[in-house]
């Protein structure tokens, strides 16, 4: 099952998670295919913002958790009740269908 970015990264989106990531499947803020590029551009705005994970890319391999410095990412089945509307968030950025 897919990990999630949930809203304790919105406003932050530090990319922090991006450069541990073994199979680059973790994008945006705004590009689908980028890295995070955006958020190391000076004058980014993190405002409103946040990473996203590629649900069909995803290998469920645990290494973006620890680096989180807000715990944002969860398994898709650990994603606490109050950030459930993360799920559709990440899956439809990726123009994929929620589960
Ligand atoms: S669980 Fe692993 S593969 Fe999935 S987003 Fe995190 S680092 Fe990438
Ligand atoms: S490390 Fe956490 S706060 Fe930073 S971009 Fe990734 S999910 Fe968002």
């Amino acid at each position: 099952m897919p990990y999630i970015i949930t809203d304790p990264c919105v406003s932050v989106c530090d990319a922090a998670c991006v450069d541990v990531c073994p199979v680059d499947c973790i994008h945006g803020p705004e590009d689908t295919e980028g890295s995070g590029q955006e958020v190391k551009e000076s004058g980014f705005d993190p405002e409103g913002k946040q990473l996203y994970i590629d649900a069909d890319v995803c290998i469920d391999c645990d290494a973006c958790v620890p680096v989180c410095p807000v715990d944002a990412i969860y398994e898709e089945s650990d994603v606490p009740d109050e950030w459930n509307e993360s799920i559709r968030k990440n899956y439809e950025f990726f123009g994929l269908e929620a589960p």
